[in-house]
């Protein structure tokens, strides 16, 4: 590939949206949302699990959670042992929620489910942690071909933390450091750490999670000196220079948008995040910005994930 189509390949594309009138068109009603958890589970014409017969009609029983095979009478639950099953909280409200966390920049707090569902803060807050865990993202494949590199700082006040978390010399800041990779493919791997960017720290990970044959792209940071001995290419951008695209057309831009989206996810929604729980709301950031041009895909792969 080359440079010009790497670097074109890196721009995000148009975004498709995922409306609420197309929402509320897709899953008007319980049955709705039923049948789509059926066939999630069980494909739109699949055989019966028990008799075998080859796109047999299942009949939903109109009293419960439940439908029937048309042949042998065998019964599918497409709720038993998900998350759905012991909640009394409405298969609608469910698909909601997970309609909000596919369609939001920002994510969304218990407190606002909690608004919008008019359920208990309990009740929100779980469906909220259940929707989050699948966004934690699985492991990756090494990235490679070009790769861009980048850290940035989260946190409060020094003052505000406990007394052995306290750290010295960094003017009552705290130094919760967010280091991340971007591949060409919009794939991110992300580390937190509470101290300040160094070699001994990051090039481990560097090294653990970038294929050597990689054009890798980094400020002019100490921390990355050295890294054309590693990598096919290293590509600097001096941003002590109030550089932002180097000669050659490198940026380390799209991975610094992430970076201000992150921030305003946890300044807008969450108001306060620990330290102990920063990687969850990276993780589920770059979920959101992995598939930020897909909503409907995220969608079915959140629902995929809670049967
Ligand atoms: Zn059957």
């Amino acid at each position: 590939m080359t440079k010009n189509k790497r670097k074109q390949k890196q721009k995000s594309t148009k975004e498709k949206t995922y409306s609420i009138k197309q929402f509320r068109k897709d899953y008007p009603d319980e049955d709705s949302c039923l049948e789509k958890l059926f066939q999630v589970q069980y494909g739109k014409l699949g055989a019966c699990p028990k008799c075998g017969v080859i796109n047999v009609e299942f009949k939903r029983i109109s009293t419960r959670r439940c439908y029937q095979c048309g042949e042998c009478g065998y019964q599918l639950h497409p709720t038993a042992g998900t998350v759905f099953e012991k909640t009394r909280t409405p298969l609608t409200y469910w698909f909601y929620a997970i309609y909000l966390y596919t369609v939001t920049r920002n994510g969304v707090a218990a407190k606002e489910l909690q608004r919008q569902l008019d359920v208990t803060y309990k009740t929100a807050w779980r469906m909220a942690d259940q929707i989050r865990k699948i966004m934690v993202s699985t492991e990756k494949a090494k990235l490679k071909g070009l790769v861009i590199m980048d850290e940035t700082f989260i946190g409060g006040l020094n003052k505000n933390r406990h007394k052995n978390k306290k750290k010295d010399g960094t003017a009552g800041k705290t130094m919760t450091m967010v280091f991340g990779m971007l591949d060409e493919n919009g794939h991110i791997v992300s580390k937190v750490f509470e101290q300040g960017p160094s070699a001994a720290l990051l090039k481990p990970i560097i090294r653990e999670h970038i294929h050597p044959d990689t054009i890798v792209v980094t400020d002019g940071g100490n921390a990355y000196q050295g890294l054309h001995k590693e990598f096919k290419e290293h590509q600097i951008i001096e941003h002590r220079n109030d550089e932002y695209v180097n000669e050659e057309g490198y940026t380390t831009n799209p991975l610094e948008n992430h970076w201000s989206s992150l921030k305003r996810m946890i300044k807008g929604t969450h108001i306060h995040v620990g330290v102990k729980h920063l990687p969850k709301y990276i993780a589920e950031s770059i979920f959101r910005y992995e598939n930020r041009n897909q909503p409907e895909k995220m969608f079915e792969f959140i629902l995929k994930k809670l049967v």
